[in-house]
């Protein structure tokens, strides 16, 4: 999770996993942090067993797409093997 609560400072470092666009959010509460980065229309998706924050809908795409390129990829792999 790209998410860096920083106690000293009271606030959150949020990273994008697609473009490392950075925000930082004036907050040490989750469901505080969501709620701002929500206003900030990022959007914040379980993918796995992980979550994950985007700048914007466009990153969240970009970053699917390459997923299920990857999982294409891994099918092609084990056809390859029979
Ligand atoms: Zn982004």
């Amino acid at each position: 999770m790209a998410k860096y609560v920083d106690y000293t400072f009271e606030n959150c470092e949020c990273q994008c996993d697609e473009c490392g666009f950075e925000s930082i959010i004036d907050s040490t509460d989750y469901s505080d942090i969501n709620k701002q980065l929500k206003d900030d229309n990022w959007v914040i998706k379980k993918i796995g067993d992980y979550w994950h924050e985007f700048c914007s809908e466009e990153c969240y795409e970009i970053f699917i797409n390459s997923e299920n390129i990857k999982k294409e990829g891994m099918k092609n792999d084990s056809k390859s093997n029979i």
